[in-house]
């Protein structure tokens, strides 16, 4: 989708004017779903303007020209507001581009605006966003997932061909699971995290959604890659090359869906979707994990830890939301992050604070470390057997928005398989069974396997 539109616009550079009319129109109708923080007509147009008088110039034009993309608000754009989704920056203006965002603009893209998500990342839902939650394009009532909740939404409804969100511990995968479109995320490193807001460092990632693997794949070979503002990037260059995948011979590790999830749907859709996989060749073999049982325990050490030191920055000198009056920095202090930050932040702040005490020697955290150990290690042993593992992206499908506002650990229940990859350093995709509602395919494959990965899912999706 991405190289035909971009071939049709490079034709009539012109016609861009009235997409971008029509696509306002779609965004102003589409106003009561709240996937944008940021959109404003005067920024499309000013982008557009430049394109076509790039191409009246007879310049070069990018392989993105003219193709919408839609930024998750935790990622900066030049110029452009970024609030994370949180009233700590509610007035924040990003001074400049992140890698991706400057990778992208290169390819001569339009970015239509910035999306709604969790406050800085933190929820599977959107409630926590400072905003409002963002209502699920495929059934209002419903969570449309996060914490990349504008980006879900603003592809399903079509305001925009391909977003970027972030992934931490879900956030790509499993917004795209409950709006039903395709999401990516790449191995630690794929894609530079200079300029994205960090959350979790040794989990962070950005991530890509869009309607179709392909529109993914082209995205991804654009903005990934290395990066020298960001040295935990890979050293090389990557491009994934397209191709046929044929799935005979080859072997992918499933699960016994019924220890893990107890929603009918989901349990049957999984039957199916494990059918697809074995029609088109592959061979499945049921496994066992030993490990994963401590998974989100696990990654609520590890969220919340690194959760804490990152948002100590958020002071109201250095960063943030400054109150009307205080009476000395103490005062001030308290007033910032007590009035900032919202409740699911500053819960995750407690915790993070109490694991990484001197006092008990921090030994939550350490031992979070150990088990963080045994869990990578048991997945590297399975991808020495195996080429995937395959399971639904959520173990339950998508809840009634604000049924369970109260409930904490309703944000770490039905994504156990998502934060598993993070933690373990692998790359994902969940990919859409059927339309409607409906339990989606995650594929993970071992580190750096991005391109039987990425080619894999685009069989099953064909399919
Ligand atoms: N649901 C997870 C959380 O709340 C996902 C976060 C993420 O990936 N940014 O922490």
């Amino acid at each position: 989708m991405i190289e035909q539109l971009r071939n049709k616009f490079a034709e009539n550079p012109e016609s861009l004017r009235e997409y971008y009319d029509n696509l306002d129109k779609l965004i102003e109708s589409k106003k009561d779903l709240n996937a944008f923080i940021t959109y404003d007509k005067k920024y499309i147009d000013s982008q557009v303007e430049s394109l076509i008088e790039k191409a009246k110039n007879n310049e070069e034009l990018g392989k993105m020209f003219g193709v919408a993309v839609s930024i998750k608000d935790n990622i900066n754009v030049k110029d452009v507001r970024m609030t994370c989704g949180s009233k700590m920056l509610e007035d924040y203006v990003s001074i400049y581009d992140a890698t991706v965002i400057q990778k992208l603009k290169q390819e001569d893209c339009v970015i239509v605006g910035k999306v709604n998500m969790d406050e800085f990342a933190m929820g599977s839902s959107s409630e926590t966003s400072f905003f409002g939650a963002t209502k699920n394009p495929v059934d209002t009532k419903l969570i449309p997932g996060g914490s990349s909740s504008g980006s879900a939404a603003s592809i399903k409804a079509e305001m925009a061909v391909v977003s970027l969100g972030t992934d931490t511990g879900g956030s790509s995968r499993q917004p795209a699971s409950c709006c039903n479109v395709v999401g990516f995320m790449p191995t630690y490193g794929s894609i530079s995290r200079f300029g994205v807001q960090s959350m979790a460092n040794t989990l962070d990632e950005v991530g890509i959604l869009s309607n179709n693997v392909e529109d993914i794949i082209d995205t991804y070979n654009i903005i990934a890659g290395h990066d020298e503002n960001d040295m935990t990037t890979v050293q090389n260059e990557i491009n994934v090359e397209k191709k046929q995948y044929d799935f005979n011979g080859k072997k992918i590790a499933v699960v016994d869906i019924t220890k893990y999830s107890t929603d009918e749907v989901v349990i049957k859709e999984y039957k199916e979707i494990l059918d697809i996989l074995k029609d088109l060749g592959a061979q499945l073999e049921e496994i066992d994990f030993k490990y994963l049982k401590y998974a989100n325990a696990l990654y609520n050490v590890i969220v919340t830890s690194e959760v804490s030191s990152n948002m100590s920055r958020f002071d109201g000198i250095r960063y943030g939301y400054l109150p009307e009056d205080y009476s000395d920095t103490r005062d001030l202090f308290v007033k910032v992050r007590s009035e900032g930050f919202g409740e699911e932040v500053k819960r995750r702040i407690a915790m993070g604070t109490f694991y990484l005490a001197s006092s008990n020697d921090q030994k939550v955290y350490k031992q979070g470390l150990k088990v963080r150990k045994l869990l990578s290690q048991e997945f590297q042993n399975i991808f020495e057997n195996y080429d995937f593992v395959a399971t639904p992206t959520m173990t339950a499908l998508p809840y009634e928005l604000y049924s369970r506002k109260d409930d904490p650990l309703a944000v770490y229940d039905s994504g156990i398989f998502n934060v598993i990859v993070n933690l373990s350093g692998l790359c994902a995709i969940s990919v859409p069974y059927k339309s409607g509602i409906s339990t989606s395919l995650q594929l993970i494959a071992a580190s750096h396997d991005e391109e039987n990965l990425l080619n894999a899912a685009m069989a099953f999706e064909r399919r």
